[in-house]
């Protein structure tokens, strides 16, 4: 199997959340166990695997659009007497499954939110079908976790606490798709972070739909904050993020621990979606704005510098003025940080989707929502203001896409912060690379980001220093490298025959 596929190139597209971007890592690192290697030009892949989501507008439109692209280039291949191989994962096959084959018959593989594992027999199915090879299933079997991942840049890493959700929020469809919750033990998450930490990571995030009640279905009530605390044994993690935390299941205990955790980063992203007691009941998010509140009232006592993100939405089905108004009063009333703002849109296989008779009038959300982003806005600027005159450690992200002049790194509290580029010397090596830690005073203030400089101090890491290596020799600053999957958990295993 490993043979017949060395040498051949794959490139993997990530559409929607983190848990994506964690399963591609995941997707990616079964396919370099397969003997491919990535490639990041279409023009050059043999596999481009396309890691869906069905919760973002026009999900499906862009999918099949995508599709549409790569029926062309696979037929110019075919012609030229080569080959592409198409396969489809994640959300939106999961949701659509079946039906993706019949709409482009011309993809291989089409696989669902728990058959990750199964990949490889899937393509080795695929070598010899005419038609796409579908399978789905709705149990989980293997945490995606579990298997060989590959990351993106050195330094930091995705990993899943639980997979799945046990809440029915009525505009959300990752319940249908991901399933009930199901929390992996942590004494296996806490060795996946020892291993990264091994491997040259120095931040983790912590992957959950609802991390607070991660450990439920294990011992009877979540452990979320002991995990936090382990977290705190693992010298050399420099920074434990996690997302996303449910304001239901929020407990004290959670804000104790990130409190008496200093390698747990002060930012707590807790999703508001609406101010309205009415409307969460629609939404059946069951906590209250006065909860929420509360809630933030007391991370302000034990947290004073934590940064606070939320989501909100505008114009769910049946919002009246009287509830957008509701929502205007919590926001302004928490100021955070950053919110991130979506307009509603009916999202197929959601119960929300069926309340067509009360839905809002486009020009009601456009207004609503016109109105809701200054407001964030000028809280997010007002966030970044704070920063101004104080020194940060920086953790090195990447130099900056437009300006060679800037690169940009992250604060405790997650605020991006651009810095002066770092200095390469004679040898090629810049005088920090992605994954050290950089002290700056920050000068200036935005609306999404500051400003800030010049260099006071840099703490090398060890995935800084192989950055800043790989750099030199021009490799880029993104990370190529492969973490083979915890002591026996294998891939299933498929013999070479099938081919
Ligand atoms: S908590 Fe609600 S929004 Fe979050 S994944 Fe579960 S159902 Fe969806």
């Amino acid at each position: 199997m490993t043979e017949a596929r060395a040498g051949r190139r794959y490139l993997v597209r990530t559409f929607g959340c983190q848990m994506n971007e964690h399963d591609s890592g995941r997707a990616a690192g079964v396919l370099e166990s397969l003997g491919y290697r990535p490639t990041t030009s279409p023009e050059d892949a043999d596999l481009i695997l396309l890691n869906t989501c069905a919760v973002r507008e026009n999900a499906d439109n862009k999918l099949y659009g995508t599709l549409g692209h790569l029926k062309a280039t696979k037929q110019r291949r075919r012609s030229a007497g080569q080959d592409l191989t198409i396969v489809v994962g994640g959300c939106l096959a999961q949701k659509d499954g079946a039906t993706v084959a019949e709409r482009a018959p011309w993809v291989d593989v089409v696989y669902g939110t728990h058959n990750l594992p199964d990949l490889p027999k899937l393509l080795a199915q695929a070598d010899s079908a005419a038609v796409p090879v579908v399978e789905l299933i709705e149990q989980l079997e293997t945490f995606p976790s579990a298997l060989p991942a590959k990351r993106e840049v050195r330094h930091h890493a995705w990993v899943s606490v639980s997979v799945g959700c046990n809440n029915s929020c009525t505009f959300c469809i990752v319940p249908a798709l991901r399933g009930p919750e199901r929390s992996r033990p942590p004494e296996e998450i806490v060795d996946e972070v020892e291993r990264l930490v091994a491997d040259g990571v120095i931040e983790v995030t912590l992957l959950g739909q609802n991390v607070n009640s991660y450990g439920r279905d294990l011992f009877g009530a979540s452990r979320f904050a002991e995990l936090l605390r382990a977290l705190g044994g693992i010298g050399g993690l420099e920074r434990g993020r996690f997302t996303s935390p449910h304001p239901r299941d929020f407990t004290e205990d959670v804000l104790l621990a990130m409190v008496e955790t200093p390698n747990v980063m002060p930012h707590l992203h807790l999703p508001l979606q609406s101010g309205s007691d009415r409307l969460l009941r629609l939404m059946r998010r069951s906590y209250r704005q006065r909860r929420y509140l509360s809630l933030v009232e007391r991370t302000r006592e034990l947290l004073p510098d934590a940064a606070l993100t939320t989501d909100i939405i505008v114009g769910f089905p049946g919002e009246t003025e009287e509830d957008f108004q509701a929502t205007l009063e919590v926001v302004d009333r928490v100021r955070f940080d950053q919110a991130f703002t979506f307009q509603y849109s009916p999202r197929p296989g959601t119960p929300a989707a069926e309340l067509v008779t009360s839905f809002v009038p486009p020009e009601v959300v456009t207004d609503r929502y016109a109105r809701l982003e200054p407001m964030v806005r000028s809280h997010s600027r007002q966030a970044h203001e704070r920063l101004v005159g104080t020194e940060q450690e920086l953790l090195i992200e990447s130099p900056s896409k437009t300006d060679p002049s800037r690169w940009s790194g992250r604060t405790r509290g997650n605020h991006l912060v651009h810095l002066p580029a770092a200095e390469v010397g004679a040898d090629g090596v810049p005088s920090y690379a992605p994954g050290d830690l950089v002290t700056v005073p920050v000068t200036e203030a935005a609306t999404n980001y500051a400003l800030a400089g010049p260099v006071l101090g840099v703490r090398h890491t060890e995935a800084g220093r192989a950055t800043a290596a790989a750099m030199a020799r021009g490799e880029g600053w993104r990370a190529l490298t492969s973490v083979p999957g915890p002591t026996g958990v294998s891939l299933p295993v498929v013999s070479s025959s099938r081919h």
